[in-house]
């Protein structure tokens, strides 16, 4: 039995990678010189079902598990690939489906399993609040069958190629709150209405190809039938989304990982220095073998933590726990990978340098790691709040 079979899903693996040789390096090499969205990779996942397993049947998806889920994009990422362009229909969606009226959920999920609905953006991120959520300032006010939206987020990602946005804003001032958490609304954007009237959408170039942007609010009008759940308790609705998206960021985080140790292991046999392959020596072998041992401990974790999801358990420190250790292993894994590939490591045609760059991401998004340890800390093992 091949490795990749011994694996949960076998079916949904082999047919992601399959889907993926389609999308060779070159494709993303293309893309990621000029920082252009892959829309015909994501089409074709969309067309083949892959960005609808969490949807229930009920609403047009394959109902699968968080499980199925990280397989999928786990297999994206080992093929060289990146889910970063569409995985957060993924969680995003789990907002609406938890959370939302049974007439929202009728409107829009079964739209979004055929692809005619791309709903890829999640607005939290704003530059004065950093990662105390609690203090973004986006401001939606109540006016008659109407909310009116002002302020600015940023690193929203895929706003340019998303049809709606889960909007997280505040609809009672902090200071007015019982706790800092309470007062926060969930809005679903339509972006097809809101681009230029009244939202602005600026691209921000960063180190990878992630069509990352900032957004300004200026007295946007969104219907108040699009608020999800019920007013003022948007913070948790966004907090349950975030375990399921710690996970699945998790498992893209093992799939570069496997990438790594597979490229480095074919390159150390191959190549041949002072006359034998550079993989006959141990100062090349072990930093390979000690990258699948680390993202072999890793991918554990993230089973359990998606095993937890699956039950309906409370998995926050797992699902934490998970994000770090898998994106602690595939930074290691993307650094040993460049130093054994040598010179050819920082060469574009490998794509290599590319991957690096990519999964350097994820130890700061969408939670940094000081963070996951200072959740760990005080929910874990009850040390004092230090803020
Ligand atoms: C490419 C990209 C895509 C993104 N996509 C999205 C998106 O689609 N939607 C969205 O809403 N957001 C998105 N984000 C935002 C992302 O979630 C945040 O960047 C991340 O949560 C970190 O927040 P921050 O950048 O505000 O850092 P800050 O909160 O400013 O923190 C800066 C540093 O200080 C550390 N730090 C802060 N406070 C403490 C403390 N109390 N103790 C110890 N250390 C601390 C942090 O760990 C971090 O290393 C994206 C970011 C990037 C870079």
């Amino acid at each position: 039995m091949s490795e990749a079979q011994s694996q949960s899903h076998p079916e949904i693996r082999e047919a992601v990678r399959r889907l993926c040789a389609a999308f060779p390096g070159e494709y993303w090499q293309r893309l990621d010189r000029d920082r252009i969205y892959p829309t015909e990779f994501v089409r074709t996942l969309t067309e083949a079902g892959f960005l609808s397993v969490l949807i229930p049947e009920d609403y047009g998806g394959s109902g699968l598990g968080l499980g199925a889920a990280t397989a999928v994009l786990e297999e994206i990422h080992r093929s060289g690939c990146n889910g970063g362009a569409c995985h957060a229909q993924m969680y995003t969606m789990g907002t609406l489906l938890k959370h939302g009226s049974e007439a929202q959920k009728r409107e829009y999920l079964p739209a979004i399993a055929r692809g005619a609905l791309r709903l890829q953006a999640f607005g939290v991120t704003e530059p004065t609040a950093g990662t105390d959520t609690t203090r973004i300032r986006t401001f939606a006010k109540r006016v008659g069958d109407k909310y009116i939206v002002n302020g600015q987020k940023i690193w929203i990602s895929r706003a340019e190629h998303s049809d709606l946005m889960v909007l997280l804003c505040r609809t009672t001032p902090r200071e007015d709150c019982a706790k800092p958490s309470d007062g926060m609304s969930v809005l679903l954007v339509d972006m097809r209405e809101a681009v230029d009237k009244g939202l602005t959408v600026r691209p921000v170039r960063t180190m990878l190809n992630h069509a990352t942007t900032e957004l300004f609010f200026d007295d946007l009008e969104v219907p108040a039938a699009n608020l999800i759940g019920e007013e003022g308790k948007g913070f948790r609705y966004i907090l349950s989304g975030m375990n399921a998206e710690r996970i699945l960021i998790a498992s893209e985080c093992i799939g570069d990982g496997r990438f790594f140790v597979d490229r480095a292991a074919a390159y150390a046999k191959d190549r041949s220095v002072f006359g034998r392959a550079i993989g006959e020596n141990q100062g090349v072998q072990f930093p390979i073998a000690r990258a699948w041992v680390q993202i072999a401990a890793a991918a554990g974790m993230v089973d359990k933590a998606a095993q937890m999801f699956d039950a309906g358990a409370d998995c926050g420190t797992e699902a934490n726990m998970a994000k770090m250790l898998a994106s602690e292993a595939s930074w290691y894994a993307a650094d040993m990978c460049v130093q054994t590939h040598g010179g050819f490591g920082f060469a574009e045609e490998y794509d290599i340098e590319r991957k690096f760059r990519e999964t350097r991401l994820y130890q700061v998004a969408p939670i940094s790691t000081n963070l996951i340890l200072s959740h760990v800390a005080t929910h874990a093992l009850g040390l004092p709040k230090s803020f």
